[in-house]
This record gives structure tokens, sequence and C-alpha cells, in this order.
């Protein structure tokens, strides 16, 4: 069973999946990697201590936690803390989620690989990496512009190109690009934006957090079912970030 955070306001190469490297090239990019990230170690101990220890067994996702270099993502000033048990801010008052909230969130989507999905809340785009070591595509909406800029270059200089980004209100989706196959929202919400559950095919997942901003919220799963409703389940109480835009009216 997985152990659940309360948490402070919350929220993770090469452009190809981990698992379609072929076997040698594999081999020695890996090795290279190793060499060259001295943060493998520190990542290492997250995977075991924050994540793995806390009931997490998804190997895709204990892959994929171990793969994306969170360091890259967060302010140079928190560097030192990239794998630290806690969120950290990322500007603009928002926050790059604790690890093992992107890997919870993450594993309740029950990824298979090859699906496209839609993420809210880009911020500094490493939930969108971790989602891309999975699945076919991700796509992901940033209210800030700044964020949404700064999350790109990360996500360009490390070779995520099947992460395709906007700046812009998620509230209304991805209209162009539906369906998906999964979906995840990393700020708090009222309920679930009707164009998200409109834009999910049957059978898909989506990961939120539900309930007012400032206060504690309630990490759910919902699952579109054949006649459209959303079948819902609880995962456990967070602290997000509040929504931005048409969301909060
Ligand atoms: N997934 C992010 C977590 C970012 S925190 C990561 O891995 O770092 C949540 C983000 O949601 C913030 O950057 C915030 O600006 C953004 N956000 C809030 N309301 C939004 C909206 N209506 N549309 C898109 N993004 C929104």
């Amino acid at each position: 069973m997985a152990l659940c955070l309360i948490l402070l306001p919350a929220c993770a190469p090469a452009g190809e999946r981990s698992g379609e490297r072929s076997g040698e090239a594999q081999q020695e990019s890996r090795g290279q990697e190793d060499l060259a990230d001295p943060y493998q170690q520190q990542r290492e101990e997250m995977v075991w201590r924050q994540i793995a220890a806390r009931g997490i067994n998804d190997p895709a996702v204990l892959a994929a936690m171990r793969e994306v270099p969170r360091h890259e993502f967060v302010l140079p000033t928190y560097r030192d803390a990239a794998y630290a048990d806690h969120p950290l801010p990322i500007g603009m008052g928002q926050t790059i989620s604790q690890p093992y909230i992107v890997a919870l969130m993450t594993a309740a989507l029950h990824l298979q690989g090859g699906e496209k999905v839609l993420e809210l809340g880009t911020g500094s785009g490493y939930q969108a990496a971790v989602l891309a070591c999975i699945a076919d595509s991700v796509y992901t909406i940033e209210y800030f512009e700044e964020l949404a800029q700064t999350a790109r270059s990360i996500l360009d200089r490390l070779g995520y190109d099947q992460v395709f980004s906007r700046a812009g209100d998620g509230w209304v989706g991805w209209a162009e690009q539906a369906p998906f196959d999964a979906a995840m929202v990393t700020f708090a919400a009222p309920s679930v934006p009707p164009a998200l559950a409109e834009q999910l095919r049957t059978g898909g997942r989506i990961c939120i957090p539900i309930g007012e901003p400032q206060r504690t919220q309630k990490l759910m799963v919902f699952t579109k079912q054949a006649d459209g409703t959303l079948g819902s389940e609880f995962l456990c109480a967070v602290r997000f970030v509040p929504v931005q835009g048409a969301g909060a009216e």
C-alpha cells in the first residue's frame, strides 16, 4: 500500500524512450551518462528510500525516476536539494512536486507504453519528462509563459522531443490532439476540467488533486466509463499549488 504524505505546496533522452534504444548504443550511452552525472547516486537513493520503500513497484515508473535527471529541472540554487524528499520552488510562486508524488501520480495512470498523455501544469517540465520515459508522447500546457519557456529549453537540451508543450490556460485541454489515453493535472482544481474528461478516450485514467486552494486536497484517479461518466478512486491527501485562469473563477 502506498504511504501518502501531506505536502507543502506541491505539486519530472535523446528523444527516445529508454526501452527503444538498441542494445549496444544503449550500453554505451548509459555508461557515458553514469560518468557524466554526479547525481546518479542520489537519484538511486531517492528511488529506493522515497519511492520503492513506500510501496511503488511498477518497474517502468522506477526506471523512469532513475533515468530523468531531476537536478536539471530545478533552479540552480536548489540543485543540491533536487533529490530531497520534498517539493522545491521553481519561480512564479510555483513548485516542482516531491519525487514520491511524481512517482505516485505516474504509477496511478497504469501506463503500459505507447500512450498519448496530456499533462496540465508543465511547471519545471520534470513530470512531463518522467511520463515521456514510459508513454509514446506527452502534451503539456503551462499557464505562465515564463515557466513554459524555461521548461521547453530544458526539455530540448535533454532531448525530450516527444514532449510537446505550449503556454496557456490548460482548463480547455488540447482539443486538436485529442483523444488522449491518459491525463494528469499537477495543480489543485475544484473539479475535473470538463474538457479533460471529453478529450479522454474510454477506459483512460486522469490523476488530479481535487479540492480548495491553500487547503489539503484529495489526490484522485478517475476512469472514463463507456457511458462517458467517470469512476473515481481516492489515493491520498496532498497539497498542491492552486489552479490559475478559468478554473479558478
Ligand atoms: N508538473 C510540474 C509541477 C508544477 S506545479 C513539475 O513537474 O514541475 C503546477 C503548475 O501548474 C504550475 O507551474 C502552474 O503555473 C500551473 N498551472 C496552474 N493553473 C494552470 C492552468 N489553468 N493551466 C496550465 N497550467 C496551470
